[in-house]
């Protein structure tokens, strides 16, 4: 089944079950400075599950473009993460709960998308009896549904109003397992989470106690990227038809005949730059810009370890352009524009990429040549702050010629940087108060003459 069939299948699903379906927000949330990126399906509606705003539907659903940069180093590590994904999700505001929920999300897997029951596990909230119950309910086999803790299957963002979650599992069987104690909610590639299901049904106070709410809520997120994968019978995002083109494109540019860790970084990075640009967002040094800054950055560093010396990634964005432009116009609109922005920062980093590249190369050989294994924090930092190397660049880098890398005394190299920023902004102020203070006596007194070279003032205090 292609991705453009699973996307339909889930909207027109939630449309005959009551849902009003949306289109996806903006990859920016509108009004939340404390969000860089909407990271889930559930960030546009924040304000109803918080109680700040009514909601004009009950029941909505919806395919949300996301951006995580929380995932970045995870790209072509782990099979399952990308930074730039599509969630699809079906949410209730005080409308239904916790049976419908799991009865909706029980139905569409396995009917409507026809997933092999055996291959599925599911998880709850250590204590959430009631959806241990309700998936037995289901027929599902109660050692197939797993109790998991606080730090994977309870959903909380401070004060405000939280739950226990409860989730899907694809299993791609023993042979993918890391080992021995492989377990479901492992980080290895066994287990594929597909779909979380958050049952928003407490309000934490101030004091962190667990109120129950009275407008109960459902928040379910599943990655369709992920649900691709194992619909068309392949074990990585990056063999489905969403990523095809894009990885070929890659790949090309590479001269790799096989889609190897720089193709899938490539092809990550800079589907979740088109879409960044898209929507207006310009490379710079802070905030949205930075991460965009640094997903382009990576992705050229990755050609030009393959031997690349000029701009390619252009040809990687028109192919995400051409991929996704009829579900996603914006990028029809703006492909002009992107490809402009992208060539851009190319062009600026390239001559900066091969002078860091060189100095780097020097340092690893400094160290290899007397034995070490380290690369020391201060060379990393100087990459980092004359060259625009993020820290991780210079890691993999390092790491392919057998060295870690200094972490804490690049942290140090770092922190004394704040220090002195910190200490300049302070003169500066500084100044600022003793300009201020002259101003205001000259304004107070009028300004004077210094007749200091012929005269002298003999009173004395
Ligand atoms: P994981 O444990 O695999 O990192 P998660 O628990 O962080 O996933 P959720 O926050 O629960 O993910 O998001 C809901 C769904 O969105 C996931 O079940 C998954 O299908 C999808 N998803 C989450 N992160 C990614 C990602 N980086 N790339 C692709 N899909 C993702
Ligand atoms: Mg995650
Ligand atoms: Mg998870
Ligand atoms: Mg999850």
């Amino acid at each position: 089944m292609e991705a453009k069939e699973i996307r339909q299948r889930f909207l027109d699903y939630f449309r005959r079950k009551g849902h009003v379906i949306l289109p996806s927000a903006s990859l920016i949330p509108a009004g939340d400075p404390s969000l860089l990126w909407t990271a889930a399906g559930m960030v546009p509606f924040k304000p109803y599950f918080t109680g700040a705003a009514k909601p004009e539907f009950r029941r909505v659903a919806t395919c949300q473009k996301c951006l995580r940069t929380q995932d970045i180093e995870s790209v072509g590590k782990t099979a399952r993460h990308l930074t730039f994904f599509e969630m699809l999700g079906n949410f209730s505001f005080g409308d239904y709960f916790k049976a419908e929920a799991i009865a909706m999300a029980w139905e569409f897997v396995t009917k409507e998308l026809g997933l092999d029951i055996d291959r599925l596990w599911f998880s709850v909230f250590e204590d959430d009896e009631e959806a241990f119950e309700l998936w037995c309910k289901m027929g599902v086999k109660p050692e197939r549904i797993v109790r998991l803790g606080r730090d994977t299957n309870f959903w909380e963002i401070g004060v405000g109003p939280c739950g226990p979650c409860s989730e899907i599992y694809y299993d791609f069987g023993p042979a993918f397992a890391c080992g021995p104690d492989c377990h479901v909610g492992c980080d290895c590639d066994r287990y594929l989470e597909i779909w979380n299901l958050v049952f928003i049904q407490y309000y934490r106070d101030e004091k962190g106690n667990y109120l129950p709410l009275e407008n109960k809520g459902i928040d379910t997120g599943m990655g369709l990227e992920r649900v691709a994968t194992v619909l068309q019978g392949v074990t990585s995002p990056f063999a489905t038809d969403l990523f095809r083109d894009i990885v070929a494109a890659a790949e090309r540019e590479l001269r790799s005949p096989v889609p190897n860790r720089r193709v899938k970084v490539i092809a990550d990075h800079v589907r979740a730059v088109t879409f960044g640009v898209a929507e207006g967002v310009l490379p710079s040094n802070e905030g949205r810009g930075y991460v965009i800054r640094r997903l382009l950055r990576r992705a050229l560093l990755y050609g030009v370890l393959a031997g690349r010396e000029e701009p390619f990634l252009g040809k990687v964005a028109a192919a995400v352009c051409d991929k996704m432009g009829e579900v996603y116009p914006e990028l029809v609109a703006n492909r002009e524009h992107i490809l402009r922005v992208i060539r851009a920062e190319e062009e600026r980093f390239l001559g900066t990429l091969s002078q860091g590249m060189e100095l780097l190369n020097r340092n690893i050989e400094q160290v290899l040549a007397r034995g070490g294994k380290v690369l020391p924090g201060e060379e990393a930092f100087r990459l980092y702050d004359t060259y625009g190397f993020p820290l991780e660049l210079t890691e993999e880098i390092c790491a392919e010629k057998g060295l870690a890398v200094d972490k804490e005394g690049f942290k140090r190299e770092m922190e004394a940087q704040r220090e002195r920023a910190r200490r300049a902004r302070e003169t500066v102020e500084y100044l600022g108060e003793r300009e201020r203070f002259y101003r205001e006596l000259r304004e107070e007194k009028g300004s004077v003459d210094f007749v200091g070279y012929e005269q002298l003032n003999t009173r004395s205090r």
